[in-house]
């Protein structure tokens, strides 16, 4: 878990620095970012970056300081940022590291609701600021209080792309305006209150890889700790009831909230392509990234990434290494061969791991476009019969002309294809189901008629969701 926007330099925390750093580290949060708001926090964060391996440093003059914003301001920022920006830790035998870490430039924007500073102040402060990042290409971090539609204009005209509106308090709207200019979203602790109807929103509409959580602390304590002071290891609670929003574990939520913070803020490793990862309880296997189709809304041309697992093979993974790396197929819900690419291109594979799996006490499913009998040249369902508990297939169009402009087959008659496969699949497989993307284009009631006449479910996805 990474919380990605606190103050620790706050005299808040004073007294017990120490045990509130090693409070989040025992509770498994990963990274902090602590943020400089004023010349002396900014001091303050990139001293305890320097200081703590997992502690890294944003700088910037919040919106109520603006009036206090000078060149000479100015230049110490740019200094901060030009010394501690793309250094790495360094350990010395203290467990510290020699050089600062500074990873955004924030927290600046708007605020008129205290207006402790003017407000045609604040707007030049923060087109600076902004200014700054461009030129120096790193994120920023946005504060923007009863300011919404200046904040998006003057984000809009900088020309920033790069960055998160933190501690996020509009509403559905102002969401998508945000996430439109290429924007990350934070949800902090506000979220687990009862009178937050609007944020829990937000918190289910934020699509997977523009989400991060953090406490702003010591402001802001989540539930149970409410109206205590705030600290790093309570991000732990945030997370947890936006995983439930969410419907998926806080393993997920952690590992999709992570990634995003390593991607943005530029800290920590990429991540290894994965050939067995998990979501909720079940365990999903991406055994190739080829296809035979091209989907305009399939995920591998936005993103390498599905709920923070990286799914871009260097090279397919052999029978033995899916075996390796499943372990004991008992402990999960069920194996799903799944769609990061059209699993049944390598229907050995796909028929000798399952019968291994349902030998070792798990169930299987397969994703699959329902392209199988073509690929393969025969009717192949007669050999999943007994391996296979459930097939998920895309049917995706009400018909060919429409599966043709979505789906964009490599063959003539695909989708003619994918019928046939759905209608004899119910023959061998237990439970069998088409499923669609709701989209435009996609006429979701002449599908469920599609799917009485061939006698399957049908489940129908929200676009951009996503494993
Ligand atoms: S069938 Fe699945 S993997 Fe293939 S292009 Fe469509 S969405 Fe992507």
């Amino acid at each position: 878990m990474i919380d990605t926007h606190c103050h620790l330099e706050m005299e808040d925390f004073g007294a017990d620095l120490d045990a509130v750093i090693r409070r989040a580290k025992e509770s498994g949060v990963e990274a902090i970012v602590t943020i400089g708001s004023d010349i002396g926090g900014c001091e303050g964060a990139v001293s305890l970056s320097a200081k703590h391996d997992f502690v890294y440093a944003a700088v910037g003059i919040h919106p109520h300081d603006a009036k206090d914003f000078s060149d000479d301001v100015y230049s110490r920022l740019r200094t901060w940022i030009s010394d501690g920006r793309g250094l790495r830790p360094h350990r010395d035998a203290d467990d510290c590291i020699s050089a600062p870490k500074v990873v955004a430039l924030g927290e600046i924007g708007l605020d008129y609701h205290y207006d402790h500073s003017p407000r045609e102040k604040q707007r030049e402060v923060f087109e600076k600021q902004l200014l700054l990042a461009k030129d120096i290409d790193l994120p920023v971090i946005v504060h923007s209080r009863e300011a919404e539609a200046d904040t998006l204009e003057i984000l809009r005209q900088s020309g920033v792309r790069k960055g998160v509106m933190h501690c996020f308090s509009g509403d559905v709207e102002m969401a998508e305006k945000t996430l439109e200019l290429g924007f990350h979203i934070s949800i902090a602790g506000p979220v687990t209150f009862k009178n937050t109807a609007v944020l829990k929103k937000v918190a289910r509409h934020v699509p997977d890889e523009r989400l991060l959580v953090e406490t702003d602390a010591p402001y802001l304590a989540p539930e149970p700790f409410r109206g205590k002071r705030n600290e790093p290891s309570y991000v732990i609670e945030t997370a947890r009831f936006i995983a439930g929003l969410r419907g998926i574990s806080l393993d997920d939520i952690d590992r999709i909230t992570s990634l995003n913070a390593k991607r943005l803020f530029g800290i920590g490793e990429a991540d290894e392509a994965r050939i067995a990862y998990k979501i909720r309880d079940s365990l999903y296997l991406n055994i190739t990234n080829r296809c035979t189709n091209k989907c305009t809304f399939c995920i591998r041309y936005q993103s390498d990434f599905v709920k923070g697992h990286n799914l871009r093979l260097g090279s397919e993974p052999t029978e033995k290494e899916l075996k390796q790396a499943i372990g004991d197929p008992s402990k999960y819900k069920e194996i799903v061969f799944c769609g990061y690419g059209e699993p049944t291109l390598r229907f050995d594979v796909v028929k000798s791991v399952a019968a291994w799996v349902k030998k070792h006490g798990g169930k299987v499913r397969i994703n699959t476009n329902g392209h199988a009998n073509v690929i393969n040249g025969r009717n192949v369902l007669p050999e999943l019969k007994g391996l296979v508990d459930a097939i998920s297939v895309s049917l995706d169009a009400q018909d060919e002309e429409t599966y043709k402009k979505i789906c964009r087959p490599s063959f003539e008659g695909a989708f003619a294809a994918v019928l046939d496969f759905l209608r004899k699949a119910k023959h061998f497989i237990p439970d069998v189901k088409a499923t669609i993307v709701e989209m435009e284009g996609v006429d979701v009631g002449k599908c469920e008629q599609l799917c009485e006449g061939l006698g399957v479910g049908l489940r129908v996805r929200k676009l951009d969701i996503v494993g």
